[in-house]
């Protein structure tokens, strides 16, 4: 038996076949160009879609992204693998934070996506129809943005079926990153995937424009982790790695335009009640206190010192 051929929009490659290329479709009526590869293995085995740069300033994403899409050998993959190393070109090319600039939204806030709505909604619809949802496996690869400092941890959803949540779980523990978390995060690729069927993680390593080894190993090591869990590459299976499950993700937000002057690292054991920082005007006022809602863990903080309304100002798993 072998892998059926592996169709994305007009690329393809058949068994044995790995094809990079860029697949064009119309958003807001204008061609979009996403690259991406199709490695089908000569050995028949699961889908395993792999996508980055949702986020397009997560930079040490992006680059494992590219690091498994050029390494993958099709000779000796058992199964099938999508790459999609910067799925928001737009903002990879504007090297804009949080939102894609072709409508000001952020990407990983609108699937699965809206044939007919707004940019960032047109784009998210045709990746999860002709990407995700081919995948028996997804996993969506981040960082902290350009502004944001962040600990590695692993986000997964439980969406209410119990196969799909505990694969979820399962993918999340075999990737290796030491904090998991437990969240909806409401649009995200990767909770929609889990509503969908599909089991299905959000990788977190990297931050601040920086793209260390180490931060690109926690993303690389962690595919290589769960190919190898899947059957899907040869080597051992992967040694299990002591984890802490978080249940909650508390985000804090500002409540004003201003200065941010955090109090505590990223990483940093807190209390509830705690002081976490301050938000502050030209003169020194403090115009809001950021106070740990819960016991947890720091898990990324935003590390600039302007601060717009509405931006998120940390956030503590706990
Ligand atoms: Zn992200």
């Amino acid at each position: 038996m072998s892998n059926p051929v592996l169709t994305v929009g007009s690329l393809f490659a058949a068994p044995g076949e790995k094809r990079y290329g860029v697949n064009e479709f119309p958003v807001q009526g204008r061609p979009y160009r996403l690259p991406m590869w199709l490695v089908n293995g000569r050995a028949e085995g699961p889908t395993l879609v792999v996508t980055a740069g949702v986020h397009a300033a997560e930079y040490a994403s992006i680059a494992a992204a590219l690091d498994l899409g050029r390494a993958l050998d099709p000779a000796t993959l058992r199964g099938r693998v999508i790459v999609v190393p910067v799925m928001n070109v737009p903002a990879f090319t504007a090297r804009a934070i949080y939102v894609c600039p072709l409508d000001g939204k952020n990407l990983n806030r609108v699937f699965p996506g809206d044939a007919g709505g707004t940019a960032s909604e047109q784009l998210a619809g045709w990746v999860f129809q002709h990407v995700i949802a081919q995948g028996q496996y997804y996993v969506d690869l981040h960082g902290g943005d350009l502004n944001e400092a962040l600990v590695p941890f692993t986000i997964f959803f439980r969406a209410g079926n119990r196969q799909v949540d505990e694969v979820s779980l399962e993918m999340a523990k075999v990737f290796g990153i030491h904090y998991l978390v437990s969240s909806e995060t409401p649009g995200s690729a990767f909770s929609a995937a889990a509503r969908a069927g599909i089991p299905a993680i959000l990788a977190e390593a990297g931050g601040q424009g920086i793209w260390t080894p180490e931060d690109i190993a926690a993303h690389t090591n962690g595919l290589g982790r769960l190919m190898r869990h899947l059957g899907m590459i040869g080597g051992a299976a992967p040694e299990p790695v002591p984890f802490t499950l978080l249940k909650q993700f508390l985000w804090l937000r500002s409540d004003h335009d201003g200065f941010w002057y955090p109090d505590v690292a990223v990483g940093a054991a807190v209390r509830a009640g705690q002081d976490l920082g301050h938000v502050k005007d030209e003169e020194g006022h403090v115009l809001q206190t950021a106070v740990s809602p819960a016991d947890g863990r720091v898990l990324f903080i935003v590390s600039s010192l302007a601060m717009n309304r509405t931006d998120p100002l940390l956030a503590v798993g706990a």
